[in-house]
């Protein structure tokens, strides 16, 4: 491994006045066209569509037909070992003696309309079922190339012949092999996904984060786990924190069914994937849960001096560190907030939450890691 470390100042390089602002999901499945569709009116510009069954990447969306994932797939397991070739299941069960008219004789129609011009998009997927761990650890794969998994269907109809569901490989080996694939050196990474829904231990959490510095995070707001009531994880989030690890915070929403909650505004200096997948590696962006309605004009920390702006006035504005709520500021757009030297170790962290009742939205900053 021959990375840089989570970065403990997030937004320490952003120009606030130029930036870019870009609404993307690190976490979001995309299954048809109408929900393709919905994502766009909802205002998605940076898609990073994270699909299972298989887990391969949509992307890019133009070249998705279908049925793709019926016809070949870029990599496999076969009796639980990591195949790094392609299959194609019509010549598969050809070879075999299956009955072939199971499968389609071809790729269909494009599965989703043109994206509008300018949409951005990278490669990503979910991956789950991993052999050391229970079913709940699912991973995404934000710009990485990595195929596992299986269609269902091609699944059942191949049972017998050692190929199964998942990515039945320890966890640890399965995270090498997205961070093998990713289409940038310096861009994207890991997220762990829900971790209160998947009841994920802090300590196998800091596991994770330990095992390579492109785990970027944690979802600390997850939209479908939400109805579960189990969605929100920022108590998990300031637990890892005050280990002294950097860990980035998620807005997602996983699977939609009606309004698209849970976002990432990027912070880009230019509107690329590139630059998306850069600003989701450095940490330059700040959750949101509708992407409107409020959002920061600037997060400043001089190393003393932590200081940052809302759009609007009438907010609750939460500083988080080490010791819980350090600071809030109620009804109010700024927060300032001096850290003395000798205070440094007793807050190990600062990381703004704001909230504006009158439009239901909020926004998670980034932490500043103080050591
Ligand atoms: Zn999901």
């Amino acid at each position: 491994m021959n990375t840089a470390e989570r970065n403990r100042n997030p937004y320490a390089n952003v120009d606030w006045q130029k930036v870019h602002r870009v609404q993307g999901s690190t976490h979001a499945h995309c299954q048809n066209a109408d929900i393709f569709k919905s994502y766009i009116e909802q205002g998605m510009e940076f898609a990073t569509f994270s699909n299972y069954y298989p887990s391969t990447p949509t992307w890019p969306i133009r070249e998705i037909y279908e049925n793709d994932s019926r016809l070949k797939q870029a990599s496999y397991f076969r009796n639980r070992k990591f195949v790094d070739e392609e299959l194609d299941f019509r010549k598969f069960f050809a070879e075999h003696g299956l009955d072939v008219s199971q499968l389609p004789t071809d790729r269909g129609e494009r599965k989703y309309p043109d994206p509008p011009e300018g949409f951005m998009e990278a490669p990503n997927a979910e991956h789950a079922w991993f052999s050391d761990y229970n079913v709940y650890l699912h991973i995404c794969s934000v710009g990485s190339m990595l195929t596992t998994n299986m269609d269902k269907k091609n699944a059942g109809l191949l049972k017998e012949y050692g190929f199964e569901l998942g990515c039945p490989i320890p966890w640890r080996e399965a995270f090498d092999l997205m961070l093998d694939k990713l289409i940038i050196p310096d861009g994207g990474g890991i997220t762990i996904n829900h971790p209160n829904w998947s009841h994920l231990p802090t300590k196998d959490i800091c596991d994770m984060l330990d095992h390579d510095p492109r785990v970027l995070g944690i979802e600390v707001f997850s939209n479908d786990a939400d109805e579960s009531y189990s969605g929100q994880a920022e108590p998990v989030w300031d637990a890892v924190l005050s280990t002294g690890r950097q860990c980035f915070g998620f807005c997602v929403q996983d699977h939609l069914h009606n309004q698209w909650k849970g976002r990432s505004i990027l912070l880009v200096d230019e509107r690329t994937p590139e630059a998306c997948l850069r600003a989701y590696r450095e940490g330059r962006f700040y959750g949101a849960v509708l992407g409107k309605g409020l959002s920061f004009d600037f997060i400043h920390w001089d190393g003393e001096n932590f200081h940052a702006r809302c759009d609007r006035g009438g907010c609750l504005l939460q500083l988080m560190s080490k010791v819980g709520v350090a600071e809030e500021y109620f009804k109010s757009s700024e927060a300032h907030f001096t850290v003395k030297p000798e205070d440094r170790a007793k807050h190990g962290f600062l990381r703004l939450t704001a909230f504006c009742e009158a439009t239901g939205e909020k926004l998670y900053a980034q932490p500043i890691m103080l050591d």
